[in-house]
């Protein structure tokens, strides 16, 4: 008899945007004719850049010759990707990687949920919240997270990201081995200092513990007095394993690649004591668990670092920064309070007279016609406030922006 791992068990079958569906289609059963329109689910709208169209159509006729065919790749990626992003990423930000410490990925989720493997089931792990779910779901599939109880996880430490301290979690009282970070922020929009991000790495050099920081929005950022990447920060090469993504950099949500960052300095400790490099541990289990990301995905991301492809590529981004500072600017005029979207396409809104995050996503629905993502279904700190997406089409954010302006003033 095969017995199977209970841990998946305890992950609750109800996921945020199932439920947020099945809000919308009791609304569609009796509004038929009602136009919606989603500032809810996080995915990019725009298509690829030209440069990438260009370039996937050159990979795709080599694949067709003999004599460009291409069947498995390296493990960890081509060497063309990970030079051009060595070159572009990160040596004009002064920080020099060895092409061994970079892993091109199918994408941040799988590496993201992944990377915890490398160490024991009985590490405590810390994250903000509200938060992306991959963090802590990945722990409770292995069975770290513990239990949940009221909408917590019993072995999680939950470190409050709200208004009153601006986002940025408090460093905690007392040893954790592992810290998730998300900056910027994915739910809420927003960003950390240099300053504030330099006491985490303190934090973790003081106390042996590991970073596991998630940068998927660092091409949002507008001013460099933002940090891009942890390495940004002194000390961070020997305790922070960083996580890229060109999924919201360059609309790649379907064509999948992004890169991972272990350091060679980057080490865990066995029972005895001794100190074992991570990135040798996780080389180790890239070449066994996965075989590469596609030839083609990496020649795509190859070439939004062309002249042509930056440019292209930040016009997007414009795009969607100018849909936020549009829906933030009128937001805020109707008297809401509004956080992020100056350096990520997220906005997170605070729910006026302290209405609970579903009441007020049904509300707007009904109201509005707008869908929003509550954000309770983030984490627990996420409860009164919701989080609105800049990436639809301006016609749509506009009219939704209407329709929240008349609904709101009724
Ligand atoms: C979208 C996103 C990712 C990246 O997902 P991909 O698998 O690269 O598409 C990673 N982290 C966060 C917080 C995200 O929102």
């Amino acid at each position: 008899m095969a017995l199977i791992n209970e841990h998946f068990l305890k992950l609750p079958n109800n996921y945020l945007f199932a439920d947020i569906a099945k809000k919308v289609n009791a609304f569609k059963a009796t509004h038929a004719k009602a136009d919606i329109i989603s500032l809810g689910i996080g995915d990019v709208t725009q298509p690829l850049c030209p440069a990438v169209i260009e370039t996937l159509h050159k990979a795709t006729d080599e694949m067709a010759q003999q004599a460009t065919f291409r069947g498995y790749g390296p493990e960890q990626g081509y060497d063309f990707l990970r030079e051009a992003i060595l070159k572009n990423d990160f040596l004009p930000r002064g920080i020099h990687l060895d092409i061994s410490e970079i892993f091109i990925n199918d994408g941040a989720k799988s590496d993201t949920g992944n990377i915890q493997e490398l160490v024991r089931w009985d590490n405590s792990i810390a994250v903000g919240d509200p938060i992306y779910p991959v963090y802590i779901d990945s722990n409770v599939m292995i069975g770290r997270a513990g239990v949940q109880e009221g909408g917590r996880w019993s072995n999680v430490i939950y470190m409050p990201c709200t208004a009153e301290n601006n986002f940025i979690p408090q460093i905690p009282d007392r040893r954790v081995d592992i810290i998730y970070l998300c900056y910027p922020n994915n739910p809420t929009g927003t960003v950390i200092s240099k300053e504030e991000l330099r006491k985490w790495v303190s934090y973790a050099l003081k106390n042996d513990a590991l970073i596991f920081y998630d940068a998927a929005y660092e091409a949002y950022i507008q001013n460099d007095s933002v940090p891009h990447s942890i390495y940004e920060i002194r000390g961070a090469r020997k305790c922070a394993i960083e996580f890229h993504s060109y999924s919201k950099t360059a609309g790649f949500t379907g064509i999948r690649c992004g890169y991972t960052i272990v350091p060679k300095e980057v080490t865990a400790s066995t029972l005895k004591g001794e100190r074992i490099p991570l990135n040798h541990l996780w080389n180790r289990r890239q070449c066994t668990k996965f075989n590469g990301t596609s030839y083609l995905s990496q020649r795509a991301a190859e070439a939004i670092y062309t002249p042509e492809g930056k440019k292209q590529v930040k016009a997007t981004i414009d795009f969607y920064m100018k849909n936020a500072h549009e829906m933030k600017r009128a937001l805020t005029s109707l008297g809401l309070k509004v956080y992020g979207g100056e350096h990520a396409p997220y906005l997170w809104v605070k729910t006026p007279h302290e209405t609970p995050s579903w009441q007020f996503f049904e509300e707007m629905l009904y109201g509005a016609h707008v869908v929003c993502t509550p954000g309770v279904g983030f984490g627990p700190s996420g409860e009164g406030y919701i989080r609105l997406t800049a990436f639809g089409q301006q016609e749509k954010t506009q009219e939704a922006l209407h329709r929240i302006e008349n609904w709101l003033s009724r």
